[in-house]
């Protein structure tokens, strides 16, 4: 298994809601697009530092 997550985007970093900009820690090998925002239940994404 790799240890590598997220090349360009590296581990760490917040998942968002761009519904509502409700934001949570990111959990290393689950993808954003896989959790629900807790307030308005919309997909999150992924917010990379650049
Ligand atoms: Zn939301």
């Amino acid at each position: 298994m790799s240890d590598i997550e997220g090349l360009g985007l590296g581990p760490g970093g917040e998942c968002l809601c761009p519904n509502c900009g409700y934001k949570i820690p990111h959990e290393r090998g689950k993808p954003c697009q896989q959790e629900t925002c807790p307030e308005c239940g919309s997909k999150m994404i992924r917010m990379g530092k650049r």
